[in-house]
């Protein structure tokens, strides 16, 4: 907790001087238009990776960056809700899938588990259709699976009713990308061709 303290003393008394007009802004709502579905590792944050303020984006941050299919079933649908809440309410005209490099959820997906979790593995399981696609890659299966993971979550976005009318509206674009950890290298998806492009 100390840390935690510390760290919010700094920030209390060096960067909150240079936010307070903007927060005061903030305070009358949010205006985000992009949404960023990102991975909780600590070491992808969306908004030091885009050099982004409070306020512009609208981050969801679970294991892998994944997101379910559209499915009504029970249960309490944390990932669901908040993508709901970006698309019609803030009506965000973006959405980012950043997966990245070294994903511990992907590493998790790919090997079998020893021990089943309450939670991970079927949360993981989300790219069992992801690991059928890479079944005949033998080189960097982790790198392929990080790739195709994006490209699942993409799909499954596609499957939200609201995120696909409006997606056919030309309201609202997604992307994928994948990030580099060791390296702080970004690729992003060509929809087109469906490969990984780096950004210079
Ligand atoms: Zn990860």
């Amino acid at each position: 907790m100390q840390q935690l303290i510390d760290g919010y003393k700094r920030y209390r008394s060096e960067r909150w001087p240079q936010l307070r007009k903007l927060h005061e802004k903030l305070a009358g709502g949010q205006q985000p238009h992009v949404l960023v579905i990102s991975c909780s590792d600590s070491r992808v944050d969306p908004a030091t990776i885009f050099d982004a303020d409070p306020g512009e984006l609208f981050v969801i941050r679970n294991v892998a960056a994944l997101a379910p299919p559209y499915e009504l079933g029970g249960g309490l649908h944390g990932t669901s809700s908040a993508i709901e809440f970006a698309v019609t309410g803030l009506e965000v005209s973006e959405i980012l899938v950043l997966g990245h490099a070294q994903c511990g959820g992907v590493a998790a997906a790919l090997a079998a588990p020893e021990k089943p979790t309450t939670f991970l593995h079927h949360w993981v399981a989300l790219l069992e259709p992801a690991k059928e696609r890479i079944a005949h890659v033998h080189d960097d299966r982790q790198g392929a699976l990080e790739h195709e993971s994006v490209k699942t979550t993409l799909q499954n976005l596609m499957t939200f009713p609201f995120i696909a009318e409006r997606v056919a509206a030309g309201k609202l674009t997604l992307i994928g990308a994948r990030y580099g950890i060791a390296d702080g290298g970004l690729e992003v998806l060509d929809a087109e061709s469906g490969e990984f492009r780096a950004v210079e």
